[in-house]
């Protein structure tokens, strides 16, 4: 179903991306491909597809649910029950592996002491068969053990051909620091990888899209109704198909906005939360500048003279630089403008 909430796994339930998913096929012999977009563009969803379109064996570990700072314990943690739920196709090649203990259906990696295994001496056993490892939202392995990580990534990069890596990643400039592939000092520095962006839907796109998601389930909508919500959402699928079920579920357009607002808040919230965790000014400093940029304050002196009249005291240049260059990274805005609307209306709250 077109409007399903979860991330799709049929190119029937996806719309469009047929660009996208042959470009993942037709490279996945590679050893790095990277997806890249702003949440709800479609990442997860082109990935699946793609992946189960390609019959291959693969793993699919999910970085969101490491927490900020994770540790050896939760990396492996991670790491052990993902590749649990493809035990049967990577027993072969780990059984008898010091680090690792496979029990019926599920794996544990040691992650400390003399039997531990280390992240790249996993992947060189992993090599003994073609395996696709993809990484879900990559840039939450940022912390005390991205180098540990990265250098694993490029050791297999180097070394382990039957290995290929899929990463995907929606706070893009940070994915992309955790990679170092414009770091110098990185060991992926300069490595060619196969690059995937998704871009939102066109208008025309956006509406067609929730067009044949309407008739599939033959809810009649009218072209106005259709029409506000492609317009609020902007052509990004996740809102669309999220847009489009609660109004299916009777609400008006406007509501459907106002709960919309309510969960993007949420997340900015979430946001400056990690902020205020290296003090109380940094989180307020960043609630300001999203409530100024998204008044409008469209330039460095615009946004400067805002932020100071919310602080009520002046702000050096470099604090200002620092916070727009951390916005741009995790993809919140680009050139003083929102990436995501709704991202914008909820930072007027
Ligand atoms: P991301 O990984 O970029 O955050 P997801 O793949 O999780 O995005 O998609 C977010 C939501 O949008 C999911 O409900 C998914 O089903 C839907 N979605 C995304 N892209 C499409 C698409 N091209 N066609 C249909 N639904 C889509």
């Amino acid at each position: 179903m077109l409007f399903d909430e979860r991330p799709k796994t049929r190119r029937q339930e996806l719309f469009d991306r047929d660009i996208e998913i042959e470009g993942i096929k037709s490279n996945v012999d590679r050893p790095l491909l990277v997806i890249s977009g702003i949440r709800r563009i479609g990442k997860t969803s082109t990935l699946l597809v793609a992946l189960n379109e390609l019959g291959r064996d693969y793993v699919l570990i999910d970085c969101r649910k490491l927490k900020e700072n994770y540790g050896r314990q939760d990396l492996y943690n991670l790491f052990s029950s993902s590749f649990s739920t493809v035990v049967d196709k990577v027993k072969g090649v780990l059984s008898g592996v010091r680090g690792v203990s496979i029990l019926g259906n599920s794996i544990e990696f040691k992650w400390k002491g003399r039997d531990s295994v280390s992240l790249a001496d996993l992947f060189d056993h992993l090599n003994g068969k073609r395996l696709i490892i993809a990484m879900d939202e990559t840039q939450k392995l940022r912390g005390p053990l991205s180098k540990e990580v990265r250098e694993a990534i490029a050791h297999a990069y180097d070394y382990d051909r039957n290995l290929t890596f899929i990463l995907t990643g929606s706070e893009v400039g940070l994915l992309y620091d955790f990679l170092g592939v414009e770091d110098r000092e990185s060991p992926l520095y300069g490595r060619y990888y196969y690059q995937i962006t998704l871009d939102r839907f066109e208008k025309e796109r956006a509406t067609e899209f929730l067009r044949k998601g309407f008739d599939e389930i033959s809810a009649k909508v009218s072209d106005e109704e259709t029409e506000k919500l492609v317009e609020f959402f902007d052509g990004i699928p996740g809102w669309l198909t999220f847009g489009a079920n609660r109004f299916l579920e009777g609400r008006k357009i406007e509501e459907v906005r106002e709960i919309a607002i309510d969960v993007a808040l949420n997340e900015i919230e979430n946001l400056i939360e990690t902020k205020r965790r290296v003090s109380e000014i940094v989180g307020r400093r960043y609630k300001n500048a999203l409530k100024c940029l998204a008044l409008g304050e469209n330039s460095w002196s615009k946004l400067s003279n805002c932020l100071q009249r919310a602080e009520g005291s002046t702000m050096s240049s470099s604090v200002l630089e620092n916070i727009i260059t951390n916005l741009e990274k995790s993809s919140i805005i680009k050139d003083y403008e929102f990436l995501d609307p709704i991202y914008g209306e909820a930072s007027k709250r």
